[in-house]
């Protein structure tokens, strides 16, 4: 009798552990609802690149880490990898030799498969703190706290949420993985880019880079872009197999985009891209927690495990470059005030936010507005649009044609 007690207890014991091996090997709504939850709380103050809220963030990001079993892969046995840049003045560059020189701070994980090669996955974890740099689309947003709650909680909470999955699904997977949260995304992929100049593990080993950024929105229409396709000839084809779920797919090529995975696609390294879309709630203080849709995040997270899984099986990706980038990134001298929505596929730019005090705000632009030319350039996409925007300088005056409903109209906006 007690032999049998202590082989039903051995059983039962037996079978927790189990369990609880594949309990951790899903990706919890719960979880993300907590973890992005705690990053968008006023306590942290929207996380403003070096600040002590974004130190706090990073502490909670390293704590993460290491309890999923990650293996610390910043500078000297830490998690960190710091970084500092001169912060700066002009709103349309980055760094200025009189601003005053600021330290921050990438969150870095390893999970040792014992591999030749790694998948990097990322995120950023900082947003635009008090409203001060500029950045913030709100009329009047000094001093305003800005959560961040999809721009980039939502990433962040991603990347997490994929460590402690891959650490804990009981798989030696084919590759190694380094999980990296970046801080100055905001002021222009500041992080991204020193830790590619200055990284921690060898990039030339590296399979492909994932970032997420906004991935917290799916809408209706279930659409998730997967951008960075056409910077390995195996992407495609891998996207092509999978199954979908109920997630509308909308692939883009470029490996460059308004996103750390640009740092990484410019060392030659294959990436791809996660993002639910713009909204307009983006850059303002009205980007919370409550607007998070953590069903729609739990599915994109899912899609991203069986993606990664998939080319985990695939031998070192070839890197394949995609557009120029002097052509992906005109160089602008003026800005509209408008917010274009990425994810429409119509025809022209479809307005997603208009902001108070600029120039297409000024003209009477509003959101729901098309539109389809700038001048006498006709706009039929978000790459011709800001390549028609680059023409002008400050001072100019121009004409702006869009449909609001069943009309087109005219307007002159001045720069
Ligand atoms: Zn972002």
């Amino acid at each position: 009798m007690k032999k049998n007690i202590q082989t039903f207890l051995l059983l039962c014991a037996l079978l927790l552990a189990h369990l609880s091996v594949l309990a951790q090997a899903t990706i919890s709504e719960q979880r993300l609802r907590r973890d992005v939850t705690y990053l968008a709380s006023d306590k942290l103050k929207g996380r403003g690149t070096a600040t002590p809220e974004e130190q706090k963030a990073a502490r909670y990001i390293a704590k993460q880490f290491k309890k999923a079993g990650l293996k610390p892969m910043g500078e000297n046995g830490t998690w960190y990898h710091t970084f500092t840049f001169r912060k700066s003045n002009d709103p349309h560059g980055i760094e200025t030799a009189d601003a005053p020189m600021l330290t921050s701070r990438n969150v870095v994980g390893f999970l040792d498969n014992g591999a030749a090669n790694t998948i990097i996955i990322g995120a950023h974890y900082d947003h635009l703190g008090l409203g001060h740099d500029r950045n913030s689309l709100d009329a009047n947003p000094q001093g305003k706290i800005h959560n961040g709650a999809d721009d980039n909680a939502s990433g962040t909470a991603g990347v997490l949420a994929l460590a402690r999955y891959f650490a804990k699904n009981g798989v030696r997977e084919r590759n190694n993985f380094l999980f990296i949260c970046f801080s100055a995304e905001e002021l222009g992929l500041i992080g991204s880019k020193r830790y590619t100049e200055r990284p921690t593990i060898d990039l030339s080993k590296a399979h492909f880079m994932l970032n997420m950024d906004m991935i917290g929105r799916l809408n209706d229409e279930r659409r998730l872009v997967v951008g960075g396709v056409g910077t390995a000839p195996d992407f495609v084809p891998v996207l092509q197999s999978l199954p979908k779920g109920n997630l509308s797919i909308k692939t883009d090529s470029s490996g460059v985009g308004p996103s750390d995975h640009t740092s990484f696609y410019l060392k030659n390294i294959p990436v791809l891209f996660l993002f639910t879309g713009q909204h307009a709630d983006y850059h303002k203080p009205t980007d919370d927690v409550d607007k998070v849709n953590f069903s729609g995040q739990k599915a994109v997270l899912d899609f991203a495990v069986q993606l990664i899984e998939a080319l985990d099986q695939k031998p070192k990706l070839a890197f394949q470059p995609t557009r120029s980038n002097t052509e992906d990134t005109p160089r602008f001298r003026v800005t509209l005030g408008i917010m274009p929505d990425y994810t429409f596929e119509g025809d022209g730019v479809h307005v997603d936010g208009v902001t108070e005090g600029k120039p297409a705000a000024r003209a009477g632009l509003q959101r729901g507005d098309r539109i389809i030319a700038l001048g006498d350039m006709e706009v039929h996409t978000v790459r011709e649009y800001m390549q028609a925007l680059s023409k002008f300088q400050k001072g100019d005056t121009t004409t702006v044609r869009f449909v609001r409903g069943n009309e087109t109209l005219v307007r002159e906006v001045t720069f």
